[in-house]
């Protein structure tokens, strides 16, 4: 991907939020990269600021990746460092408990200077969403224990499995049945974050 590419992109994107296109298989020596349900990517129009014409209309993409760490981490860690891009990295701390080679990936990301890491809890509900948001109060603590394991510094989380928004006083998706775990959450001090 060359600066240009991206360049061009930014041209025609708003935003594009790229979420849980893989997915952790926990327990399992080398983890089987699957698609799943909390998959969100948008792409808008671009937007024209008041009295600018549209080629001068500023345009940004914001770039944040679930599930990490993965198989294709290395990669991303890679292709970010080239083109020099800032991105979201959203951590399962289980995946790196389990696997060395995990591990190591997550210390490449953590060593990347335009790569930021935040919070996708420790277990990834396991894949059992409905079971793992009966119980608010064990979202949180599982949040915390990956929050607190792997000293992320900021308080931005991206419920697994789920699409709800708690962002600058803003609400979204919260009626529903993870809505308390994003409230206990937000209590918390966290931004949820799609
Ligand atoms: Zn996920």
């Amino acid at each position: 991907m060359r600066k240009k590419s991206i360049g061009a992109g930014l041209l025609y994107l708003t935003g594009v939020f790229i979420a849980c296109t893989e997915e952790v298989k926990i327990g399992e020596a080398d983890p089987v990269e699957i698609a799943v349900t909390d998959t969100v990517t948008r792409v808008a129009g671009p937007r024209r600021e008041k009295g600018s014409p549209l080629s001068l209309a500023r345009k940004r993409i914001y770039l944040t990746i679930d599930d990490s760490p993965l198989n294709g981490s290395l990669y991303i860690d890679s292709v970010i460092a080239a083109e020099q891009v800032k991105a979201n990295i959203f951590l399962v701390g289980k995946a790196i408990e389990e696997s060395r080679k995990f591990g190591e990936h997550f210390k490449k990301l953590q060593q990347n200077p335009y790569i930021r890491i935040y919070n996708h809890s420790y277990s990834h509900a396991s894949h059992r969403y409905n079971e793992y948001y009966r119980n608010p109060v064990k979202v949180v603590e599982d949040f915390e224990r990956n929050q607190l394991q792997y000293h992320i510094l900021h308080k931005i989380a991206r419920l697994p499995g789920r699409n709800l928004w708690r962002l600058g006083g803003r609400e979204r998706n919260c009626d529903q049945a993870a809505g308390q775990a994003a409230k206990l959450l937000a209590d918390e001090g966290y931004h949820i974050f799609g």
